[in-house]
């Protein structure tokens, strides 16, 4: 499985690419211009998602580094998944997750935070296996 990422703004999809084996790709460009073409643009909207491949829902140096920067830049504490499906099997959409955001600098795990819609569950599965090799 390849990690994933999907950024969504309410409803909206904003952004969702393919990264590899060990690192995401979040396509930052594309949110910042985002964020600056809405109007009243809120960034308590904001939902950033990504997949790991190998049944670890613990953040990352990269992961940690990425929502203090996202933090800094929309002045908010903006929500962030980490998900992990439990096989590569297209059509069983069992995972597990956590989400975070930072508070005082500091990750702060959200253990209430919102379920996952089944939809945005089989788009980030799609990228993470179609590809993959067999
Ligand atoms: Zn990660």
């Amino acid at each position: 499985m390849l990690e994933s990422s999907l950024v969504k703004y309410g409803e909206k999809v904003v952004s969702c690419s393919r990264g590899n084996p060990c690192s995401v790709i979040f396509d930052w460009d594309s949110i910042w211009a985002f964020s600056k073409s809405c109007e009243n643009f809120n960034p308590m909207s904001l939902r950033f998602f990504h997949t790991h491949p190998h049944g670890s829902v613990n953040y990352s140096t990269i992961d940690e580094n990425c929502l203090k920067g996202w933090t800094i830049s929309f002045n908010f504490p903006v929500l962030f998944y980490i998900i992990s499906f439990i096989n590569s099997d297209l059509e069983n959409f069992e995972y597990q997750y956590s989400a975070y955001t930072i508070e005082n600098g500091k990750m702060v795990s959200h253990r209430y935070s919102p379920q996952l819609r089944s939809t945005d569950l089989a788009m980030l599965k799609s990228i993470s296996c179609a590809y993959e090799e067999r």
